[in-house]
């Protein structure tokens, strides 16, 4: 009795020790023969948002080690393309520490696209694990492409290189103005010089909005990069030119005057910041300039200084169409000599001086009340190109 039952317990056990030894056999014979080998493979790439010069593009990727065995550290590189063979405009790279067979990183990667890129359509590449550190099954799939995008956004141009300073030196403007992309360029291009961004397509009028040639009006400068950001990926049937900050040392200084003098009541020296500005206006025929400033005892309706003997004119009409739109008033301004709407005055350029209160007010709230007043000014063009 005994016996029949190890011999029983003997049958039944013999094919689980004879199977599990055949299958370690299989195990081992398998990662003889076969190296496990990941394969690194780009399956997404999408742009989020517009595509502007100057400014950081987040591009939403993935890589997924699609191979069986795992990737250690590699890099993820960037690039604009015009075609797929065209030549490659590296943006940036990303690290990822390692992959695991069958998992993926996603990422939306911030990428800053440079002033001067060319406007136009391309295709954002990423490229994996391009220094070759993985050894892979598949190296044709490392590379993977976004949908077409257009690259759009302003002209950068260094204006007036004797002007330049570091405007967050100057307390409002660091706390009020957002720090995005697109201002941290201008931010940092204003240390070279007072920053021109052109924008439109030269199709109508030319218009030039100049702000802040007092260096302690700072609503002028904080309205008019709030104007700038909601402008910065919009077309134009014109042209547009903005100084947003026209003397960048005095408003790091927060000081009115420049080296000493009102700068708005020397436009007419040669080579003074404002002449400098007029110059440019009258040599590529621009027909309407905006004078953007704040100060004290202004009304908190916001005003409009206009020049005598205008009745009827177009400076009249641009005038009469910001107050029916923004609600702000306008009035006539004696010219005196050597400020800038008197120097414009005399190359028959269209101008308006822009005032909002500056010193009984919050600042914020001003900035926003001369925004309004700017955007209708520019609306008076059509500028934007209205969205459909
Ligand atoms: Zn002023």
């Amino acid at each position: 009795m005994k016996k029949t039952i190890i011999m029983a317990l003997i049958l039944m056990l013999t094919p689980f020790i004879v199977a599990s030894e055949a299958s370690a056999t299989d195990v081992n014979s398998y990662s003889n023969n076969k190296t496990l080998t990941p394969d690194l493979k780009i399956t997404n790439v999408a742009v989020h948002g517009s595509v502007v010069r100057g400014c950081n593009i987040s591009v939403k990727n993935t890589v997924t080690n699609i191979g069986n065995g795992s990737a250690g550290g590699f890099w993820v590189k960037y690039y604009l393309k015009t075609t797929s063979s065209s030549g490659s405009y590296l943006l940036g790279k990303r690290y990822i520490n390692g992959l695991k067979s069958g998992s993926s990183n996603t990422q939306n990667t911030l990428l800053y696209i440079p002033t001067n890129m060319p406007r136009g359509s391309y295709l954002v590449m990423a490229s994996t694990d391009t220094t070759n550190s993985v050894v892979e099954s598949n190296k044709k799939n490392n590379i993977g492409y976004s949908s077409r995008i257009t690259v759009v956004g302003p002209t950068y141009i260094i204006f007036d290189k004797n002007v330049g300073g570091d405007v967050l030196k100057n307390p409002d403007i660091n706390r009020y103005i957002p720090k995005t992309s697109f201002a941290t360029t201008i931010f940092n291009l204003e240390k070279s010089g007072s920053v021109m961004l052109k924008f439109g397509n030269g199709n109508g009028p030319k218009v030039l909005i100049s702000a802040g040639i007092h260096g302690n009006e700072t609503e002028a400068n904080i309205a008019i990069m709030k104007y700038l950001e909601y402008i910065k990926d919009k077309s134009f049937n014109g042209t547009l030119y903005v100084i947003p900050f026209d003397i960048p040392l005095d408003t790091a200084k927060n000081t009115r005057f420049y080296h000493g003098q009102d700068p708005n009541r020397i436009a007419n020296v040669a080579g003074s910041p404002g002449w400098n500005i007029i110059h440019f206006a009258h040599v590529n025929g621009i027909n309407y300039l905006l004078d953007v400033h704040s100060g004290g005892e202004v009304t908190s309706k916001g005003l409009l200084n206009i020049n005598t003997g205008t009745s009827n004119s177009q400076e009249v009409k641009w005038a009469h169409y910001i107050t029916s739109v923004s609600g702000c008033v306008s009035r006539v301004q004696p010219l005196e000599t050597g400020m800038v709407r008197a120097e414009a005055f005399k190359y028959k350029i269209n101008t308006i001086t822009m005032e909002v209160e500056r010193d009984t007010a919050s600042t914020i709230v001003y900035a926003a009340k001369e925004f309004r007043m700017i955007k209708s000014s520019m609306k008076f063009f059509q500028f934007p190109v209205p969205l459909n």
